[in-house]
């Protein structure tokens, strides 16, 4: 088994769909980023490169490239998969926290929870997606960011 442990955050602008783990929430606000800014998927990309030893998601989709302006995320989730497979090691289970102070994400959580397990090839009892506010503090309880964490465990195949 081998852990990775992987965090992101994306500042909230207008204009801009607010995209979790490849979900659409309606809101009026979205994370600003080059590729579609989903801080779930960035978060969770950094855990598996960690766990299996590979680097981060900006060594490998540098922000610099104009290829990945606009991509979905869960094309770059795919393409480090093919990575992660590569040398011998498969996703087991996942675990998340969003941080995000508005939209209220409960009942959007079992929507984004699927599309992360058909994501990672997983049943979603395998994938845990939480969500919790910041208290009204800082930039994130200002309404200004989104955050997420996320831990993955690699098998041996
Ligand atoms: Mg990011």
């Amino acid at each position: 088994m081998r852990v990775g442990i992987g965090y992101d955050i994306h500042r909230l602008v207008g204009g801009r769909p607010f995209v979790l783990g490849g979900v659409t929430v309606p809101h009026a606000q979205g994370p600003a980023g080059h590729s579609d800014g989903d801080p779930l998927l960035h978060a969770l990309i950094d855990a598996l490169l960690g766990a299996a030893g590979l680097g981060d998601i900006g060594a490998h989709f540098p922000p610099s490239d104009p290829q990945w302006r606009d991509v979905p995320s869960g094309v770059l989730v795919e393409r480090v998969l093919h990575m992660v497979r590569a040398t011998g090691l498969t996703p087991h289970n996942m675990d998340s926290t969003i941080v995000v102070e508005r939209p209220l994400l409960a009942p959007h959580i079992a929507g984004i929870r699927a599309a992360v397990a058909g994501l990672l090839g997983l049943d979603a009892a395998m994938v845990s997606v939480k969500a919790k506010t910041n208290e009204g503090l800082e930039a994130i309880g200002q309404g200004r960011a989104v955050a997420a964490h996320v831990v993955v465990l690699l098998a041996e195949v």
